[in-house]
C-alpha cells in the first residue's frame, strides 16, 4: 500500500503574516514561513531556504534586489492574497489620484 502524504491546508500561525506550510516530500513536517521577513521577502525554516537561498540575502540585511524565495514562501504569499481578496467587498471603489 502506498504512503500517502497527508496535506494539511496552510494555517495561519501567529499573525496575519506567519503561517505553516506543508513539507512537499517529508511527511508530517510543516514549515514556518514569516512573510515579513527579509524586508518583505519572507522567510522559511525549511532546509532550501535555510541552507541555500539565505546565503543570498543581502549581509546588510533589508529586502534583496530580487525575491528569494522557496516554494512555502510562494504559496504562503498566494494563499494570503487569496485570503485578502475574499475579504474585499466589492463594492469599495478606489480612488484614483489623476
Ligand atoms: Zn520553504
Amino acid at each position: 500500500m502506498p504512503i500517502v502524504a497527508r496535506h494539511r491546508p496552510i494555517e495561519f500561525y501567529d499573525t496575519p503574516y506567519r503561517l505553516w506550510v506543508d513539507s512537499f516530500t517529508e511527511l508530517d513536517t510543516r514549515y514556518l514561513v514569516d512573510l515579513a521577513e527579509h524586508g518583505g521577502n519572507g522567510r522559511c525554516s525549511c532546509p532550501d531556504f535555510c541552507f541555500r537561498l539565505a546565503k543570498e540575502m543581502p549581509p546588510e540585511g533589508g529586502a534583496p534586489r530580487r525575491p528569494i524565495r522557496c516554494k512555502h514562501i510562494r504559496l504562503a504569499r498566494d494563499y494570503v492574497l487569496t485570503q485578502i481578496i475574499l475579504r474585499v467587498d466589492v463594492r469599495d471603489t478606489i480612488e484614483t489620484q489623476t
